[in-house]
């Protein structure tokens, strides 16, 4: 039995899709690529979903990190769940105004709204002891120690051999502002919300909750989303237009189609790395796991293709 709403969908934007690779992410650069971006938005708006729409932000988190840490000498340096919930908001604000634009220019009479959102997380999460995450600048070794020393990081040697700041990305738990997500969409809102995958929240022992120095993966925390707002329908828009078995290999094979089972096998064959594919599968098997309808994933310039099934991933159980 599906007890969720008809209609209802997160759309999940690539932090590729607002500052592609290989590109200043400047703010006018930022504004072209997210009115970019919101066509698809927009298509899917037209085809009549209710949406909250969740975005990356680690480019965006990278400079303001590095802001905070050039003048630690002159104003206070901000932990880095500050950062991401500054950067939710200064996103929030450029994708909330773009999609106002476009939604006048279309015609569509439709409210949008940012929801600075936090995320629970559990200190004792296994990232916490041992964490993956890299963030913000790349340096040398003499670097990156001197800043280690100074600022407390964690650091470690990345596979491209410069050195980079590590933080835990535990998982996400819930998403603490979903039951206002869900009445804003239900009331024809679109509601911009988990930036960057939410602020990582841990409860205090009388229960009250506190900011945590982390990163929470957005499709993970984005099908956590979508499951406690009922939607039924999760797209995740990314730089590829789909996903593939032996990808970037001489035998690469796109799929239009995966089950859960097979999503699962494929992934512990390691066709989906962490870090990439790796976690847009594994939020698409926990959000269907939990009764939602189907997961597309593909890019901003297939999804009108892929709504009809003549590109991107389907994901169903
Ligand atoms: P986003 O910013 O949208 O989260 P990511 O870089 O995290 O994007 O993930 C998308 C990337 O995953 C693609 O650019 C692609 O290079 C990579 N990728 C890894 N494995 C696969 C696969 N099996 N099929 C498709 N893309 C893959
Ligand atoms: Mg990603």
């Amino acid at each position: 039995m599906n007890l969720s709403s008809p209609k209802t969908a997160v759309v999940a934007l690539g932090g590729n899709a607002i500052s592609p690779m290989g590109e200043t992410d400047s703010l006018p650069n930022q504004f072209r690529h997210t009115r970019e971006s919101l066509v698809a938005v927009i298509h899917l708006i037209k085809s009549g979903y209710e949406l909250a729409i969740t975005h990356g932000n680690a480019p965006q988190v990278g400079n303001a990190l590095l802001r905070t840490e050039l003048t630690a000498d002159t104003a206070p340096l901000l932990p880095l769940y500050i950062c991401v919930a500054d950067i939710q908001g200064g996103m929030g604000y450029m994708i909330e105004q773009c999609l106002q634009n476009v939604l006048k220019r279309s015609g569509i009479r439709k409210d949008v709204v940012t929801m600075i959102t936090q995320v629970l997380i559990d200190e004792n999460d296994p990232e916490v002891v041992n964490p993956t995450k890299y963030v913000g600048q790349r340096y040398d070794e003499d670097a990156a120690r001197r800043l280690a020393d100074r600022f407390g990081w964690q650091i470690r040697r990345t596979s491209a051999g410069d050195w980079r700041r590590v933080v835990p990305s535990p998982l996400p738990i819930s998403i603490i502002e979903s039951g206002s997500i869900k009445e804003l969409t239900r009331a024809g809102k679109i509601v911009v919300a988990a930036g960057g995958g939410g602020i990582p929240v841990h409860p205090n022992e009388d229960g009250s909750l506190e900011g945590f120095d982390a990163v929470v993966d957005k499709d993970l925390a984005s099908a956590i989303l979508a499951h406690e707002i009922g939607a039924t329908e999760f797209f995740i828009l990314t730089d590829v237009d789909g996903v593939a078995l032996n990808f970037g290999q001489r035998n690469e094979e796109w799929l239009s189609e995966l089950t859960v089972n097979e999503s699962r096998r494929f992934l512990e064959e390691g066709h989906f790395p962490p870090g990439s594919m790796g976690p847009k599968i594994t939020a698409a098997i926990n959000f269907l796991e939990k009764g939602g309808n189907s997961v597309l994933i593909t890019s901003i310039r297939k999804i009108r293709e892929a709504l009809k099934g003549e590109s991107g991933t389907v994901i169903r159980d």
